[in-house]
């Protein structure tokens, strides 16, 4: 069915999450279809930071380490995203990169499950998971360490006896597709095998039950759905059951049981704390601390539909655009099996792209020829989505991407 602009107002009109776009700093006359890759900026950190700076830092100086509990951030930082995660207290924790997290949890993973070497994965995956999972392996040798990648579908059938850990992203980040979290930590479980989950496209897009799921590990990004900035802190989360158990590499002091007894050896904390490694970056922590509180008051339940009704709208705008026929879905039509994204693919999809970022609509291009929408339920309007699709029907129809300017590949795509 195609709509027309007045229906999608209407939509707007009866959006429960509609006053949370004014929570975001959005420029005018920008549609932002990029939420997925760095998320909006929330007004009230650009407020707070100021603050941050010239009381926390500039005024209280090295005293705020206790009187503004930045010592402690990490851990109330990982408290406020745990919720989003479906998770329980003292299983969450803010820190590193994803895929420094990655590392610390991989290898925790495979001291947990001795006499089992092999870490599964898709060969879809994430590139820096699977650079992660190589590096370790080179670390330890194969004989402790080894990655095997296999192809989606191939998945269950190569949880085989020597697999320690199954690492996969939950939604993929090209085609969208949405792995049913609870199915397939149930496979790992019955093979024996841990899971590791990456919900760098989850967190805060999609519901997520990972207690009620007894999921193992997981870990995801600061700066994507949960808009804490470019470079934010990650999370990594670690069920409870595991924690006295787990070991992990990178043992620096801020892991230690007592950072400030100064002990020759080391000790690890117990509990999550025992994953940090270093000083937490503060100023990048306060900025996803304050990010997190637009979460306050919304449901993720409302944030999932609305993510659904997004997508739906965006998917008929463009099959039903003859100008558009020729870029191809590649995101699951089934909305259960997709994530808060859709993709099309398109011989010049790079082109494509560049033009329509030129023409105000921000989305992004990934290898080899897909056009990428990340679908954010927060700060995105109806009408944004409906606008978007014209804008990119212009741009096909007549064109414009063909032009010299919009065929230059920058460093980041
Ligand atoms: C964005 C993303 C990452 C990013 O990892 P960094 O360490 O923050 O660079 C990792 N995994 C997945 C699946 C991602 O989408």
């Amino acid at each position: 069915m195609t709509r027309n602009r007045a229906d999608a107002l209407a939509l707007d009109a009866a959006d429960p999450l509609a006053h949370c776009r004014q929570r975001f700093q959005l420029p005018a006359d920008l549609i932002y279809l990029d939420g997925n890759s760095l998320g909006a900026l929330p007004v009230a950190v650009g407020d707070v930071m100021a603050e941050v700076v010239a009381q926390e830092w500039g005024a209280g100086l090295i005293r705020s380490w206790n009187e503004r509990s930045w010592i402690a951030l990490p851990t109330t930082v990982g408290e406020k995203i745990a919720p989003l995660l479906g998770a329980g207290p003292g299983q969450v924790i803010a820190a590193d990169s994803t895929s420094v997290n990655l590392f610390k949890l991989l290898s925790a993973a495979l001291s947990l499950n001795p006499g089992r070497r092999v870490v599964l994965s898709a060969t879809g995956n994430f590139p820096t998971d699977l650079y992660v999972a190589q590096g370790l392996g080179q670390l330890l040798g194969t004989d402790r360490c080894e990655l095997r990648r296999v192809a989606d579908d191939d998945i269950r059938a190569a949880l085989g006896e020597d697999v320690a850990v199954l690492m996969l992203t939950q939604v993929d980040f090209r085609s969208g597709r949405l792995w049913d979290l609870e199915q397939v930590t149930d496979w790992a479980h019955e093979a024996g095998a841990l899971v590791l989950w990456d919900l760098a496209h989850s967190a805060g897009a999609v519901e997520l039950a990972l207690d009620a799921c007894r999921v193992d590990m997981a870990v995801g990004c600061g700066y994507k759905f949960l808009n804490g900035g470019p470079g934010a802190p990650a999370f990594a989360y670690v069920a409870t059951r595991h924690q006295a158990q787990l070991e992990q590499p990178l043992s620096g002091w801020m892991g230690h049981a007592q950072p400030f007894a100064f002990a020759p050896d080391y000790q690890g904390a117990t509990g999550i704390s025992r994953l940090l490694c270093g000083t937490p970056p503060v100023l990048a922590m306060r900025a996803l601390d304050v990010a997190l509180d637009v979460w306050c008051d919304v449901s993720l339940v409302d944030v999932r539909n609305k993510s659904v009704a997004l997508a739906e709208l965006l998917i008929e705008q463009v099959q039903s655009s003859e100008a558009l026929a020729a870029l191809q879905l590649i995101s699951p039509t089934n909305a259960e099996q997709r994530g808060s994204q859709v993709s099309f693919a398109h011989r010049d999809g790079f082109a494509i792209m560049q033009a329509l970022i030129a023409a105000g609509v921000i989305g992004d291009f990934r290898e080899p020829d897909v056009l990428r929408f990340g679908l954010t339920p927060l700060y995105l309007r109806y009408v944004d989505v409906f606008d978007a699709v014209a804008r990119l029907e212009q741009i096909v129809a007549d064109d414009v991407y063909l032009a010299a300017e919009f065929q230059h590949r920058g460093t980041v795509t």
